[in-house]
């Protein structure tokens, strides 16, 4: 062999890389009480399945996969320091869609088989997560948020968009309305916008006069301009 150094550099970088990609492969524990441990890239999620005749492998497998597509986007980019450790219930006595509470989100099983392909259900709740208000933020505006980051970084949302704007809509109206005026403000006021109002809502400093600070305008001028070219 002519160059030997050559080759020792390249067994160092392959065995550098492959200790490198080893820490991104998806490792699962079951425990004894039948909960199963993912982990990947420092992050631990723990899948309980309290849903009873009910196969969900295929949707245990799908929401894990979304899981850890979308949520080390999500804190890299809201909140770093929003838990590591999730966990997700599948518990079809629950009879809403989900909802996410203190680290948990509860998935209704019975939801995904008659809405498929609502799988960015998981990227609205982990939001919610990241999010982690301490109580005080308006309602209208966190699910907003949560709604436009899964327009944002949602996997799939086929069968999901945006609602066209109306005349009878309002800001307050929450989820994808809100939604969409925020999409509104990041293209034609403020890019970098939903992550300093989410910034300010967590941290307790958000009031009215946030929309103001960050646009020289105030919310309800906002809206107003909005209306006048809804156009996104
Ligand atoms: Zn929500």
């Amino acid at each position: 062999m002519k160059c030997p150094l050559a080759l020792v550099i390249a067994l160092i970088l392959s065995v550098s890389a492959f200790a490198k990609s080893d820490s991104t492969i998806l490792t699962k524990t079951v425990t004894d009480s039948g909960s199963i441990i993912y982990t990947k890239n420092g992050l631990t999620l723990t899948l309980n399945n309290k849903s009873v005749n009910f196969d969900t492998v295929v949707l245990r497998q799908r929401l894990v996969a979304t899981f850890f597509e979308v949520y080390p986007k999500l804190l890299q980019t809201f909140n770093p320091d929003a838990t590591k450790h999730v966990v997700f219930n599948v518990d079809s006595a629950y009879d809403g869609v989900a909802y996410a509470s203190r680290g948990q989100i509860t998935f209704n099983p019975g939801w995904f088989v008659k809405h498929p392909d609502d799988i960015d259900v998981v990227t609205h709740e982990t939001m919610h997560l990241v999010q982690a208000y301490r109580g005080g933020s308006p309602g209208w505006l966190t699910e907003g948020i949560a709604d436009y980051v899964r327009f944002k970084f949602g996997v799939e949302n086929i069968g999901w968009a945006l609602p066209a704007f109306k005349e009878t809509q309002k800001y307050t109206d929450a989820y994808r309305v809100t939604a969409r005026f925020l999409a509104w403000l990041e293209a034609h006021v403020h890019s970098g916008i939903v992550v300093e109002l989410n910034t300010a809502l967590r941290t307790k400093t958000y009031t009215q006069n946030t929309w103001a600070e960050l646009t020289k305008k105030t919310l309800d001028e906002l809206w107003a301009d909005y209306a006048k070219s809804p156009a996104l």
